[in-house]
């Protein structure tokens, strides 16, 4: 088929077909497909703040698409870029994302036309809190109900911001801080948030190369170690993931895409190096110790092992896919990859490991957080130390063989010192959001593994998610 000649369906039809692509292999109940696949409501607001001596006037969204389960859960997007369509395609993500991982929230999402960068820190507080409350007053925003968290554009400052406005418009509500993650940790927060995203891909990527034979279908060999990547998006969840998979999995990143164009460089990229750039300058160009390339976007057809998208949706499209040289994509961003794009892409055996699961690790690390926040106590505060006074029991024992054996045993240096420290908050998350990516790419890969038409592993992300979606409203009923 001539790609050129066929248009590219918008974001959320793009969601809606890879859905239809999945389910026509499920025999659900009659009717209940539509009601997966719809949105269940979008709030638009319209709100004015006063800056600069006039007022201007915002345009916000929330959207909510299945509320299966409840709290419903999604981050909220700032970008110049936020639609109806967009919020609508990112908070179906969040319903398949959510029962994909098995947090157990139905799917949200919230954006805000802003551009974010063309205001100062007090003018952002005043539109993020008068936002916050439009959202809050209808129940949007809501620790049993809709819990946001941050997205493209907004981090922890925005959720601290946000979870203050909710708690001043309710004053006696003893879970407040639960109606939103993402916070700092001094605000409420969960140490681990902020690198989770990114700490989630590099997890799927780990267990992705501990199935040789999942790997042999990309025609990669071997281990992480060695693999040269390429990401777009030096922002939150494109920085953690280049910098631990560089730092901690011996991968080179030889290509950073940035909003004002790209670096390449074969001997690989300092990845502080460049954040740090990209900080101080707002943007790549101009960074030592790479070649700068103009056309960003172009480098996303440059050779290498494994292709990061962490910016922004629809950026493996109908016009570049067939350039796309990367055996192996994981989708660190919502929806990089188009409907159209992902077609092409299987039939040239190019392996994607789905958005829906790469970048779940940020909703997997918030329903860490909100469970700290209506447990009121912080994980490992009651049985780190009884866990640390249990290890000491062993290892007085090893001491005492110690001596007895004399030089013809000794304990491992370190050994003791490490095997002592009881896990803190960070290691309890690190340990979970671990667990989680393992065993939800173990069920993406049963399903995969075990049917002859399931071909690759988002209809497989989408099988196993819109089973979960469908036992869960059969079991409650309409
Ligand atoms: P961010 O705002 O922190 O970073 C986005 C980065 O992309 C920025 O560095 C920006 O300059 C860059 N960028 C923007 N437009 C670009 C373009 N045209 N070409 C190249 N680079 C461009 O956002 P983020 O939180 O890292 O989110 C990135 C993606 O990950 C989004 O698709 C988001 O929905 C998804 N995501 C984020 C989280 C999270 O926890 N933050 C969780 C799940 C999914």
């Amino acid at each position: 088929m001539d790609a050129g000649a066929r248009t590219e369906p918008t974001f959320r039809e793009s969601v809606d077909l890879m859905f239809n692509h999945a389910v026509a292999l499920m025999d659900l109940p009659p009717g209940l497909e539509d009601k997966i696949r719809v949105c269940n409501s979008t709030y638009t607001v319209r709100f004015g703040v006063k800056l600069r001596g006039s007022i201007h006037t915002f345009t916000g969204y929330r959207s909510v698409h299945s509320e299966h389960m409840e709290p419903v859960k999604g981050g909220i997007r700032f970008a110049l870029g936020v639609n109806q369509d967009e919020v609508e395609a990112l908070a179906a993500l969040m319903t398949y994302k959510c029962a994909l991982v098995e947090t157990p929230f139905g799917g949200s999402k919230g954006g805000l036309c802003i551009d974010p960068r063309e205001y100062d820190a007090d003018e952002m507080e005043r539109i993020t809190r008068r936002f916050a409350y439009e959202l809050a007053k209808r129940d949007l925003i809501n620790p049993s109900q809709n819990v946001p968290a941050p997205d493209m554009g907004t981090g922890e400052r925005e959720m601290a911001w946000i979870a203050d406005q909710y708690a001043r418009m309710n004053t006696t509500d003893i879970n407040a801080r639960a109606c939103v993650t993402g916070k700092p940790p001094h605000a409420g927060g969960i140490k681990g948030r902020v690198e989770a995203t990114g700490r989630g891909v590099q997890y799927a990527l780990q267990e992705f190369f501990r199935h040789p034979e999942d790997v042999a279908e990309s025609g990669l060999t071997g281990t992480l170690d060695g693999k040269r990547l390429i990401v777009q998006g030096l922002g939150n969840v494109g920085y953690h993931a280049a910098k631990f998979l560089s730092e901690e999995d011996g991968c080179k990143v030889i290509g950073i895409i940035e909003r004002d164009g790209a670096l390449v460089s074969d001997a690989g990229l300092d990845v502080e190096g460049v954040y740090a750039w990209i900080g101080k300058h707002g943007g790549v160009k101009g960074y030592a110790d790479a070649t700068y390339v103009e056309n960003g976007a172009s480098v996303l057809e440059n050779e290498c092992d494994i292709l990061i998208p962490a910016a922004l949706e629809g950026v493996i499209n109908l016009g570049n896919a067939a350039d796309i040289k990367a055996p192996l994509i994981i989708e660190a961003a919502n929806g990089p990859v188009t409907a159209g794009a992902d077609e092409i892409l299987r039939q040239k055996g190019t392996v994607i490991i789905p958005d829906m699961y790469a970048n779940a690790g940020g909703v997997t690390v918030s329903y860490f957080e909100w469970v700290k926040n209506l447990s009121h106590i912080r994980f490992g505060r009651m049985q780190r130390r009884q866990e640390e006074n249990r290890h000491l029991l062993i290892v007085r024992e090893l001491e005492r063989l110690d001596e007895h054996l004399g030089d013809n045993w000794s304990m491992t240096s370190n050994f003791k010192e490490k095997y002592l420290r009881g896990a803190d908050e960070l290691e309890l998350v690190r340990s979970g959001l671990d667990d989680t990516m393992r065993e939800a790419y173990q069920a993406m890969h049963a399903m995969w593994r075990s049917r002859d038409d399931v071909k690759d592993l988002r209809t497989a992300a989408y099988l196993v998610a819109i089973e979960r979606v469908a036992k869960s409203y059969t079991a409650k009923g309409l």
